[in-house]
């Protein structure tokens, strides 16, 4: 790695805190080294008082771009002169393009999502989804699917702060987009299980399954499935997921959250470098089926 730096290397940073269990720099400097580019990724652990700093350093040192993770994605948002449709949406950046101490924010998490659905040729464009949670990973697969034209989005979370937000939002996207998007509380069931029924995917996007949820689940049992349901989890930090169990147990075909990352790091990627990631090899060198 360090035989590469020389004095023309250029940085891109990612700023979140906690970050040391990322895998975005081993992602994004395994793609640098595959097409010979000239560039670093390094992570920084900020505290919140250092978010401004860190910004303004970027602009002085010309860092060409970030990556933005919890809990920075909305409090960067003043500080860019510049959103994209996908981050106004969501009210979220995880991605900066500095031009010349331009800051443009971008959200690449609900295309990563979109794209690794495209990856793993499931076409959910004009059918149904249901999407467990309406915390940012959910906001913004809802936002990109209702851009890209999926036809019915039945969000479902417990009745929490998010809840709240998710429906002034609703309304919000309704204006870039004619799918029709539900919020209903987790807690019906009945409903639930007919709108899963009437799914081409089910999307959990809650971080339950992992942490001090692993081996938890949202949908009581696999009678809400049907034979023909794509099963998805944003979770990556574990690899199936007990929701993933239950569609493995029954033969559907179901993915986790390594495609979304992978993905939404491509786009960042394309952003900073005007250049496709290598998917292919960043496949294998991420273990990706
Ligand atoms: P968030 O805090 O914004 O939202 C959390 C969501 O989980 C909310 O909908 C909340 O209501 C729900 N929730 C929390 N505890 C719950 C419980 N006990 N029961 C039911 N619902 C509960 O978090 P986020 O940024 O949306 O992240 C959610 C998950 O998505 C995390 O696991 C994160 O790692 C993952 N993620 C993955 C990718 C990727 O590229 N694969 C990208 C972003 C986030």
């Amino acid at each position: 790695m360090e035989e590469r730096i020389t004095g023309h290397t250029e940085l891109v940073g990612l700023i979140a805190t906690p970050i040391r269990h990322s895998k975005s720099p081993e992602m994004h400097n395994a793609a640098f080294r595959k097409l010979g580019l000239d560039l670093a990724y390094l992570a920084f652990d900020i505290q919140e008082y250092q978010l401004e700093d860190a910004l303004k350093g970027y602009k002085a040192l010309n860092v060409i771009g970030s990556n933005v993770s919890m809990p920075y994605k909305e409090a960067v948002i003043p500080y860019m002169d510049e959103l994209t449709d996908a981050a106004k949406l969501c009210h979220a950046v995880n991605t900066i393009k500095n031009v010349d101490g331009y800051f443009i924010g971008h959200n690449t998490d609900g295309v990563g999502f979109m794209n690794g659905l495209k990856d793993k040729k499931w076409d959910v464009i004009n059918k149904e989804m249901t999407v467990l949670g309406a915390g940012g990973a959910a906001k913004a697969i809802v936002v990109q699917a209702a851009l890209d034209g999926v036809k019915k989005i039945n969000i479902y979370n417990i009745k929490d702060d998010f809840y709240k937000v998710i429906e002034d939002k609703i309304e919000e996207i309704k204006k870039y987009s004619d799918t029709t998007i539900t919020i209903n509380d987790i807690k019906d069931l009945d409903l639930l299980r007919k709108d899963i029924q009437n799914s081409y995917l089910l999307v959990n996007a809650t971080g339950v399954g992992m942490g001090k949820l692993e081996g938890q689940c949202l949908i009581p049992d696999t009678s809400y499935f049907h034979s023909d349901l794509k099963v998805a989890d944003v979770i990556y930090a574990v690899e199936k997921t007990k929701l993933l169990q239950m569609a493995e147990d029954i033969g559907l075909d179901y993915m986790n959250g390594e495609r979304m990352m992978l993905f939404q790091g491509a786009e960042s990627f394309k952003m900073w470098t005007g250049k496709e990631m290598p998917i292919d090899y960043m496949k294998d060198f991420l273990n990706i089926k």
